[in-house]
C-alpha cells in the first residue's frame, strides 16, 4: 500500500529517529510557547467581545517575529537538525501531533464548565470555551496555535523542497521549489496582517476543541504539505523549455491572482469593521444593509459574491495543484480537494450563523442583493 502510494521514502527513519519524529511536534509546541511568551508583542483590541467586561478582548501579537526567528533557526540549522528533518519525519510527527492534540483537547475542554452541549464527545470535538488565554492574556491559545501552524507549514514546505533538491540535484522540479516559496509567502503575508485574523470565522465562531486544536496544530502545520508527500520524491515532469515557462509562470500568476482576491476581500471587511464609513483603498465607498446595530457589507468584493475570499483561496489552491506540472498525479490535488470541501461547508455554516446574527429578513435581503455564494455567476 505504502509503495503503491509512492510514500515509502517517508518510512525510512531508524527506530530512534522515529521516536524523535513522534515527539518533534511536542518540542515545537513548547518552544513556540516560550518564545511567543518571552518576545515583545503589540497589544491590540480584538473584535470578539469579552463577556466579563463587555469590551473587545485584548490580544498580544508577535507572530512575525516568531516566524522570522524560526526561519533563521531552521536555515542555520541552529538546533542541529538537518534541513530535511521536518519533511522526513512527517508521518511520525503527524502521529505524535495527533496524540498530543487529543491530550491538549481533553485538558482544554474538561477543565471548562459544561456548556449547552451535554454530549461529552461533541463537547470534546467542538470545545466548550470560545477563548482560552494564559498569563494575563499574554498568550491567546487560538492566536498561538495559528503562529505554530503557519510557521510549521512554511518550514515543512521548505524542508520538503530541500529533500527534493538533495534527491534530484540539477534535475529537480522547479515547481517543488516554487511550492515552498508560495507557502512561505502565504504565511509571511498572514503574519503581516495578523491583526486581520481577529475578524475571521475561527475567532468569531469556533470554540477551543479538537477540531480547532488538531486543525491548527497538525492539519495546518503538517498536513497542508500533503501534496509534497508524493511530489517531493517525484522527478521533474520534463517539459520543453517553452512549456516549462508556460506552466511555471501560469501557475505563479494564478497564485497571485487568488491571493490578491482573498487578501483584498479580507482587508475590505476589516477596514469596514474598524472604520465603517471609510472608502476601501480610498476608492470603494462602503454600501451596506443596516441590521439593527450591525451592518452587512455589500459593495466592492463583498458585492460580487458573499464569500469571494473563499474563491480567491480556491484559485490559490488550484495554483498549488498545477505548480508541480504533474497534472494527473493525485498527490498534487490533495490540497485543492481539501480546500474546496472546507470552504463549501464553511460558507454554508457561516451563512447560517449570519442569518441568526443579522436577522433572517436582513440576511435574505443581502442574499437577494448578492446572489452568489462563492463564485460569481456559477455558485
Ligand atoms: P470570513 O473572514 O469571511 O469571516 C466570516 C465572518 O465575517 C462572518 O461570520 C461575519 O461575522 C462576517 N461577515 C461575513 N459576511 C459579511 C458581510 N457581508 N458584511 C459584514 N460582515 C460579514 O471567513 P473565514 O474566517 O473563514 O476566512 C478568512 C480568510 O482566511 C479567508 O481568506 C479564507 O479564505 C482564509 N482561510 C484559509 C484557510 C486555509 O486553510 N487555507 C482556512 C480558513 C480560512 P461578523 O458579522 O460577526 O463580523
Amino acid at each position: 500500500m505504502i509503495e503503491w502510494l509512492g510514500i515509502e521514502h517517508l518510512f525510512e527513519l531508524s527506530r530512534t529517529e522515529a521516536i524523535w519524529g513522534f515527539f518533534t511536534p511536542l518540542i515545537v509546541y513548547a518552544a513556540f510557547f516560550v518564545v511567543q511568551l518571552m518576545l515583545p508583542g503589540r497589544w491590540v483590541p480584538g473584535y470578539v467581545v469579552n463577556p466579563a467586561t463587555g469590551e473587545p478582548r485584548n490580544y498580544r501579537l508577535n507572530g512575525m517575529l516568531v516566524f522570522l526567528i524560526a526561519i533563521v533557526v531552521w536555515a542555520l540549522e541552529l538546533t542541529g537538525l538537518p534541513h530535511d528533518w521536518f519533511y522526513r519525519s512527517s508521518v511520525y510527527a503527524v502521529a505524535g501531533g495527533t496524540v498530543f492534540s487529543i491530550i491538549f483537547t481533553l485538558i482544554a475542554v474538561f477543565t471548562q464548565p459544561e456548556g449547552k452541549v451535554k454530549n461529552r464527545f461533541l463537547a470534546w470535538w467542538f470545545g466548550r470555551a470560545q477563548e482560552i488565554s494564559f498569563f494575563n492574556e499574554r498568550i491567546d491559545v487560538k492566536m498561538y496555535m495559528y503562529v505554530v501552524g503557519g510557521t510549521m507549514l512554511s518550514l515543512n514546505a521548505l524542508s520538503g523542497a530541500v529533500y527534493h533538491y538533495e534527491l534530484f540535484g540539477e534535475k529537480a522540479n522547479p515547481g517543488v521549489i516554487l511550492y515552498a516559496a508560495f507557502f512561505t509567502f502565504y504565511i509571511m503575508d498572514y503574519m503581516v496582517f495578523e491583526r486581520v485574523q481577529l475578524y475571521t470565522y475561527d475567532l468569531i465562531h469556533e470554540n477551543v476543541g479538537f477540531k480547532l486544536i488538531w486543525g491548527c496544530l497538525v492539519v495546518y502545520g503538517w498536513l497542508f504539505i500533503l501534496p509534497l508527500w508524493g511530489m517531493a520524491a517525484y522527478p521533474n515532469p520534463g517539459f520543453s523549455p517553452a512549456w516549462t515557462n508556460v506552466w511555471l509562470i501560469g501557475a505563479s500568476a494564478l497564485f497571485l491572482f487568488g491571493w490578491g482576491i482573498s487578501r483584498g476581500a479580507n482587508l475590505q471587511k476589516y477596514t469596514f469593521k474598524r472604520w465603517p464609513d471609510r472608502k476601501f483603498l480610498g476608492l470603494i465607498a462602503p454600501k451596506y444593509i443596516q441590521a439593527g446595530e450591525r451592518r452587512i457589507l455589500c459593495s466592492g468584493l463583498w458585492g460580487v459574491a458573499r464569500h469571494l475570499n473563499y474563491m480567491g483561496e480556491g484559485f490559490l489552491a488550484l495554483s498549488i495543484a498545477l505548480i508541480f506540472g504533474c497534472f494527473t498525479n493525485f498527490w498534487a490535488w490533495t490540497y485543492f480537494i481539501f480546500i474546496v470541501s472546507l470552504f463549501v461547508y464553511r460558507q454554508w455554516d457561516d451563512d447560517r450563523h449570519c442569518a441568526e446574527k443579522y436577522g433572517a429578513e436582513n440576511w435574505a435581503e443581502y442574499k437577494e442583493r448578492v446572489k452568489y455564494r462563492i463564485v460569481p455567476g456559477i455558485y
